[in-house]
């Protein structure tokens, strides 16, 4: 599988490929946006792009490759985790948005994700009981209505709903989520557990004492 990997910041362009290849990637690394034009081919599989570049903004390379290639897979990889830039990346057709900080696990399970033949759409989305994530549209719906979250609560749910019913530790939580190995407010992730269970339920999230959380179908339904 062929990656082409836009970014600009040599300390993480480095640290993404090498993980890439570990795993089996082909990578390509491009600096500028004009270079990611000019490097975009029908072996491409896959475009890994910042937004922040030299030369052209990220969002003005995505609609120029889109003209050409529509169907290409690109999963914008971004310090601005401001939900506007969100929209209209995903408006312009990005499949996926990985905000960074990132753990190289997540960035790796969404290029994945958008690698994997999705006949039917169905992968792309996660259920448990009357709770849905949209990890294409970035939507959540709790018995069908919308319920608004942050990049972070979204990050964090969807970690959750990976894991479906199983005790999923705060120290995964922190790293996947935050990309962080250590917890600075030593309890950044209750409050936003106690933040996410205002939105969704209080009982649809467990504590598991001593681990972590854990996300259940609640038992008596609302
Ligand atoms: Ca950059």
């Amino acid at each position: 599988m062929n990656v082409l990997l836009v970014e600009d910041e040599d300390r993480i362009a480095s640290f993404v490929e090498k993980a890439l290849r570990r795993r089996g990637f082909d990578v390509r690394r491009v600096v500028t946006g004009g270079e990611a034009l000019g490097a975009v081919s029908a072996s491409v599989d896959i475009v890994v792009l910042d937004l922040g570049l030299p030369d052209i903004d990220g969002l003005d390379v995505l609609r120029a490759l889109r003209k050409s290639w529509a169907s290409l897979p690109v999963v914008i990889l971004t310090a601005r985790a401001d939900i506007d830039d969100r929209v209209v990346g995903l408006d312009l057709g990005a499949d996926d948005y990985v905000p960074k900080p990132f753990a190289m696990d997540e960035l790796v399970a969404r290029i994945r994700a958008r690698l994997r033949p999705q006949p039917d759409g169905t992968s792309t989305k996660l259920n448990v009981g009357d709770l849905e994530l949209d990890l294409i549209a970035h939507r959540a719906r709790l018995t069908g209505k919308i319920v608004e979250l942050t990049s972070r609560e979204f990050a964090l749910l969807e970690m959750l709903m990976r894991h479906a019913g199983q005790a999923v530790p705060r120290s995964d939580l922190l790293s996947n989520v935050w990309g962080l190995d250590f917890d600075p407010r030593s309890n950044l992730v209750d409050v936003y557990i106690r933040y996410l269970r205002r939105k969704v339920g209080d009982d649809r999230i467990q504590t598991v004492r001593g681990v972590g959380y854990r996300i259940v179908e609640p038992a008596h339904g609302q």
